[in-house]
C-alpha cells in the first residue's frame, strides 16, 4: 500500500513508463548527456506473455529475456515486433535456439561461446552483434571475464567474421544505497575508453549495457547507453518464476 492506501502494484504501465523516462531525463540532464544516448531494454523475465505483449503496445521496442526456456513463447508471439535481446548467462547448446533470433547478445564470456556464436551466424549468413560481459565487481558469483582479459579476448575472437562486439556489459552487486555501485560502472565505461585507445576491433566499442531497476540512474550518469529494467518500468507478476 502507499501513502494514500492504494495497491501499489496498480500502479499502470503507462505511469511506470511515464516515471522512468522522467528518472532517464533527470540522470542525463544531471550528467550533461543527450537523452537519446539512453536506449531501455524492458525486461519481461518476470511477467506473462500478455504483459510483454502489452509493453511492446505502449511503444516499448527493445525486449529482454534471460533464459530461452522462459522467452521461447514470447519470442514466438511478438518475435517480429521489437528487437530482442539476450541478458542471461548463455549456454553453448543454447546457441542454436537464440540465434537469428534476438538481435543482441549481452552475455559474451567465454572463447567457447563466441566460437559457437560466430558458427551458427556464418551458417545462417548473419552477423551477430554482442556485449562482452565483464566482472568490474569480482563479485564470485557473477559471470564475466575479469578486466584483465578482456584485450586478450578481443585478439583471440578477432578474426571471427560473423560476430561484432558492439559494446561491454556488467552487473553490479546489488546495494541498499546505488550511489555504491558507481566505482563498478565507471570501471567499465574506463576499460571500454582504454580498449578503444588500443584499436583492437576494426570499428570503436561504442556501447554500454549497464544499470538495471535498483542503480540504473548511478548507472547513466556514468555513460550507460543500454539500461536493463525489469521490475521498475514491466513489474513484476505473481505466478511468474520469479515472483
Ligand atoms: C533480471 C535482469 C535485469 C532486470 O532486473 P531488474 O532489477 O528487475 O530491473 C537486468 N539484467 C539482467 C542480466 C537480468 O537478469
Amino acid at each position: 500500500m502507499d501513502w494514500a492506501g492504494r495497491e501499489v502494484t496498480s500502479v499502470s504501465l503507462e505511469d511506470r513508463i511515464q516515471q522512468v523516462n522522467q528518472k532517464i531525463e533527470d540522470a542525463c540532464q544531471r550528467s550533461n548527456r543527450a537523452r537519446e544516448e539512453v536506449n531501455v531494454i524492458a525486461v519481461t523475465k518476470y511477467v506473462s506473455l500478455e504483459t510483454t505483449g502489452a509493453v511492446l503496445q505502449h511503444g516499448l521496442e527493445h525486449i529482454g529475456e534471460n533464459r530461452w526456456q522462459d522467452a521461447q513463447a514470447k519470442w514466438e508471439a511478438f518475435g517480429q515486433q521489437g528487437t530482442w535481446h539476450f541478458i542471461g548467462h548463455l549456454q553453448t547448446n543454447k546457441v542454436k535456439d537464440v540465434i537469428g533470433k534476438f538481435r543482441y547478445i549481452h552475455s559474451l564470456d567465454r572463447l567457447s561461446l563466441a566460437k559457437e556464436l560466430d558458427k551458427k551466424a556464418a551458417a545462417l549468413g548473419i552477423q551477430v552483434e554482442t556485449f562482452l560481459q565483464v566482472n568490474i565487481s569480482g563479485e564470485e558469483s557473477k559471470y564475466g571475464l575479469q578486466p584483465e582479459q578482456a584485450k586478450p579476448f578481443l585478439r583471440e575472437i578477432s578474426s571471427f567474421s560473423n560476430l561484432k562486439v558492439v559494446g561491454l556489459m556488467t552487473m553490479a552487486p546489488h546495494e541498499e544505497n546505488p550511489e555504491l555501485t558507481r566505482p563498478v560502472f565507471r570501471g567499465l565505461r574506463e576499460l571500454r575508453d582504454d580498449l578503444n585507445g588500443q584499436a583492437l576491433t576494426s570499428e570503436p566499442i561504442t556501447q554500454l549495457s549497464m544499470g538495471m531497476s535498483n542503480d540504473f540512474e548511478v548507472a547513466i550518469e556514468e555513460g550507460a547507453t543500454w539500461v536493463r529494467l525489469g521490475s521498475i518500468l514491466v513489474g513484476k507478476e505473481e505466478g511468474s518464476r520469479w515472483a
